[in-house]
């Protein structure tokens, strides 16, 4: 017996971060979601290149489609390798066989010129006919220009922008700062500090892993009346594990609560990603039904078709040498990890 779904949606990941596993401690312990950005992933995202981001990519997209995940939304930064790294994302993930929507994170961490490239990265891509949402890393990274001009690009483009909102403490101004620009597009990432009662518009994407990681508290995003869909923030695409950690999350704080909530959320992926909805996931339990994933662990794929298309059978991507992609990642994580 086996049941079948569509293939399942991370609505947030950042196949750059893939690399980060087995990094070293940072010079000091970090005692907060700032000084955790500043240690250890703004660290680690300058010292990316384009060869060790082409692995990062082929890992996570590897990853995903053994954890039945056909659709990942991504949001890059890499600001020492900005041009043509939407590209090089894009096509690791066509080689393993998964779709991916990527976008470039415009900042001002670096200087108005890193924002101003960064802007142009997410135009160059989607000049190319690139599946692409414009990246914004967070308001409280980006000049009032930079949040305009990401805004504008996105709308002659007809597309949304996917930004990091009120995460932690340190972007709670977020709502002011980005009022007026946002719309039903926008994917609004975390909202952990974001009042119940705001004026933004989009989709937001509660990452329930990331957030217990970052000690950042509980987005409770069941308050919002905007749309909710489940990413992973890097960790991985198990989009089974992060329906079930949001479950649990939320019947932590609402002990009356059931598992449909979270696994509506997880199902919004695909009004995010729909062609998802025509991939098919054949499973290694029977019944797919959110009552019983909710309580049963190891749960995993035994065939994924992407687009008509065969990619994972009998534990294997069909596309690739899985374990060619995880022993040349491990050499590009070794390299990374040097100049960390
Ligand atoms: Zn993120």
């Amino acid at each position: 017996m086996a049941a079948v779904t569509p293939g399942l949606v991370c609505s947030h990941h950042h196949l750059y971060s893939e690399l980060a596993r087995g990094m070293p401690a940072p010079p000091k312990v970090a005692t907060s979601f700032q000084e955790i950005l500043e240690q250890v992933w703004w660290r680690l995202d300058a010292a990316l290149d384009l060869e060790m981001l082409e692995w990062s990519a082929k890992l996570g997209a590897l990853e995903a489609l053994e954890a039945g995940t056909t659709a990942i939304i991504d949001h890059n930064e890499t600001p020492n390798a900005i041009e043509g790294s939407l590209s090089v994302i894009a096509d690791a993930c066509q080689e393993v066989g998964v779709r991916v929507v990527t976008g470039y994170g415009v900042t001002d961490r670096h200087g108005a010129d890193g924002a101003r490239r960064g802007l142009e990265e997410n135009k160059r891509f989607l000049d190319v006919g690139g599946r692409c949402l414009v990246g914004v890393h967070a308001a409280f990274t980006c000049s009032d220009e930079s949040l305009q001009g990401a805004a504008a690009l996105a709308d002659e483009y007809n597309v949304g922008v996917h930004i990091h909102v009120a995460e932690g403490p340190g972007d709670a101004d977020a709502p002011e700062r980005l009022a007026g620009l946002t719309n039903d597009r926008w994917l609004l990432s975390h909202c952990v500090y974001l009042p119940t009662d705001h004026d933004l518009k989009g989709t937001i994407l509660h990452n329930p892993r990331s957030n217990l990681n970052n000690g950042v508290g509980y987005a409770d995003p069941a308050r919002f009346s905007n749309p909710v869909a489940l990413g992973t923030d890097g960790i991985g695409a198990n989009m089974i594990e992060s329906f079930r950690l949001a479950y649990v999350m939320q019947r932590s704080v609402d002990v009356t609560v059931g598992p449909d909530p979270a696994w509506s959320w997880l199902e919004n992926g695909w009004d995010l990603v729909p062609e998802a909805r025509d991939d098919r996931v054949t499973w290694s339990y029977d019944p797919m039904d959110p009552w019983h994933i909710a309580f049963t662990a190891g749960i995993h794929p035994v065939e994924v078709v992407v687009d008509g298309e065969v990619v994972y059978a009998d534990g294997a991507p069909t596309r690739v040498d899985a374990q060619e992609i995880r022993a040349k990642a491990g050499e590009q994580a070794a390299r990374l990890h040097a100049r960390l």
